[in-house]
C-alpha cells in the first residue's frame, strides 16, 4: 500500500462515490488512482470532475495495475457480482456496494471467490459501524432491556431527484427493498445475533413519478426465538424521521435519526428507572468508519465493518422481503 494507505481503483462512476466515498477516502489519506465505467465518455468526464488521474472503460486493464491495492465497486446492483469476481481474480481487495449481488447464488459466489483468492471482501453497509448503532448494540447485548421481543425500523426517505433513475426502473436490482431494506437487515442482524427465519411483506408504488418498481415496502421478519422485526422503507417520505426501536421485557431503546448517512441521531433508554439519553462517544463520519476498518483489514488487523458474509446475510433478508411482497406469502430466509 502507498505510505500505508489504500490505493483505490473505482469500478462504477457513481453518485455515491463522488458525493460520499471518494471524499472520505481522501480525508483518510487514501489515493484514488483510476475509475472504470462502461462508457469512456462518462468515465473521462467523471474523472475530470472528481480529480481522478486515470479514466478507462477497460476493467481488465485497470485490474492489471500493480499500483492499485483495492477496488470500490459502486456500479448498478446487477453488475456487482461479476466485477467483484474479476477484482478478486486479479488479487485486488474489494469494497463492494450493497446489495452484494442480486441473487443468493451470486452472493455466495462473491464470498467464496474472494475467500479463495485471499482478498479482503467488505460490503459498504455504513450503518452497523455508526457510533449510534454500536451504542444501541452495546446496551442490548449487555442486557439493558432484558430479553428482546420486537424491533421496529423506520427508514423512509425522499429519493433525491438526481437519483430517480435505475432505482425506479423495472431493471433487476431496482426498487426500495434492495436499496434500503438490506441496510435495515445489516443493522438488525448483528443487533439480534440470531438468524432471520421468515418474512412477510407488502410493497406499493406511491411516488408522484412513474415508478416501475416498488418505492415503499413494509415487512415483518421473524428471527429466531420468535423475535419480530418490522420495517418501513420508502423513497416517498420527505419529512419522516428515521427510527430504530428495540423493545425488551425490561426496557426499550429508541434511536432517532439513526438510519441516515450522517453521524447524527440520539439514543434513549427507557426502563423502570425512567427515560434518559445515552451518550454516543464515537461521532466519526460513517463512511470513514467503514474505510478505516477496511484499511486495517487489508493490513491484516481486524475485520471489516460488514464482511462479505454480513452483506450476504443482509441481502438474504431483503431478497425474502422482496419475494414475500411479490407473492403475498411468507418466505423462508435461507
Ligand atoms: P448512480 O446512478 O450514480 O451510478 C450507478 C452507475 O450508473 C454508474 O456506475 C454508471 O455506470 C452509471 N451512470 C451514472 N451516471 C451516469 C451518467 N451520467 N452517464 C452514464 N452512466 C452513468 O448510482 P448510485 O451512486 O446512486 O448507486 C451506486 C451503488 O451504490 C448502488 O449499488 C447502490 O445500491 C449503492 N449505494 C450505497 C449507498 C450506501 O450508503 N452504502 C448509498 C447510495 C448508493 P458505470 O459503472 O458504467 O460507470
Amino acid at each position: 500500500m502507498g505510505n500505508g494507505f489504500v490505493r483505490w481503483g473505482l469500478i462504477g462512476a457513481s453518485d455515491i462515490a463522488a458525493t460520499r466515498v471518494v471524499p472520505a477516502m481522501r480525508g483518510l489519506g487514501h489515493e484514488v488512482l483510476a475509475c472504470v465505467s462502461s462508457s469512456l465518455n462518462h468515465a473521462t468526464a467523471y474523472a475530470a470532475r472528481n480529480g481522478i488521474p486515470d479514466a478507462t472503460d477497460d476493467l481488465a486493464a485497470m485490474l492489471g495495475r500493480d499500483d492499485i491495492d483495492a477496488v470500490y465497486i459502486s456500479s448498478t446492483n446487477e453488475r456487482h457480482r461479476a466485477q467483484a469476481e474479476a477484482a478478486a481474480g486479479a488479487g485486488k481487495h474489494v469494497l463492494c456496494e450493497k446489495p452484494i449481488a442480486i441473487s443468493l447464488e451470486d452472493a455466495h459466489r462473491v464470498v467464496e471467490t474472494c475467500s479463495k483468492a485471499g482478498v479482503v471482501l467488505a460490503v459498504n453497509h455504513h450503518l452497523p459501524g455508526a457510533g449510534t448503532h454500536r451504542t444501541i448494540r452495546g446496551l442490548v447485548h449487555r442486557g439493558a432491556i432484558g430479553r428482546v421481543l420486537t424491533v421496529s425500523v423506520r427508514h423512509a426517505v425522499l429519493l433525491p431527484e438526481r437519483l430517480r433513475g435505475w432505482r425506479l426502473s423495472d431493471a433487476v436490482g431496482a426498487g426500495v427493498v434492495l436499496d434500503i431494506t438490506c441496510h435495515d437487515a445489516s443493522v438488525v442482524n448483528p443487533l439480534l445475533g440470531s438468524p432471520a427465519i421468515e418474512a412477510v411483506a407488502l410493497s406499493a408504488r406511491q411516488g408522484s413519478w412513474d415508478s416501475r418498481s416498488e418505492d415503499v415496502a413494509m415487512s415483518v421478519v421473524r428471527y429466531a426465538d420468535d423475535v419480530l422485526v418490522q420495517t418501513h422503507d420508502a423513497f416517498t417520505s420527505p419529512f419522516t424521521p428515521t427510527v430504530l426501536e428495540v423493545h425488551g421485557d425490561e426496557g426499550s431503546v429508541v434511536g432517532t435519526d439513526v438510519m441516515t448517512q450522517d453521524p447524527i441521531g440520539q439514543v434513549l433508554l427507557r426502563d423502570k428507572a425512567g427515560t434518559r439519553e445515552i451518550d454516543v462517544p464515537d461521532r466519526r463520519p460513517l463512511y470513514d468508519i467503514v474505510l478505516s476498518a477496511f484499511e486495517s483489514a487489508v493490513r491484516g488487523d481486524g475485520t471489516p465493518t460488514a464482511t462479505g458474509e454480513d452483506g450476504l446475510r443482509a441481502f438474504a433478508v431483503a431478497a425474502a422481503v422482496l419475494e414475500a411482497a411479490a407473492s403475498g406469502r411468507s418466505v423462508p430466509i435461507r
